[in-house]
């Protein structure tokens, strides 16, 4: 029996309005640049998974979230910029 074509892909940022000169990027304090794509579940994901990486570094778990909640702020405060200038 066929399977129904219920295949949600949440993927659709290759060929959407990404012109222009400025590079749809956030660049984290520790200089690592992560692409912004016009997908919250994406976006987030690969925000958490460079949260992760910083969280790794810190010494206990303390310190972890102190380091977390700084690169998200970060981060996402530089992505309201990049929103709100296009
Ligand atoms: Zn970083």
């Amino acid at each position: 029996m066929p399977t129904r074509g219920l295949r949600h892909l949440p993927i659709d940022i290759s060929k959407k309005s990404l012109g222009g000169n400025n590079l749809p990027i956030v660049k984290c304090l520790c200089g690592v640049e992560i692409m912004i794509v016009p997908n919250v579940k994406l976006m987030s994901q690969a925000i958490e998974a460079h949260i992760l990486k910083h969280k790794k570094k810190a010494k206990d778990p303390k310190e972890a979230e102190i380091e977390a909640e700084r690169i998200r702020d970060e981060l996402i405060t530089q992505i309201l910029d990049k929103a709100s200038q296009t």
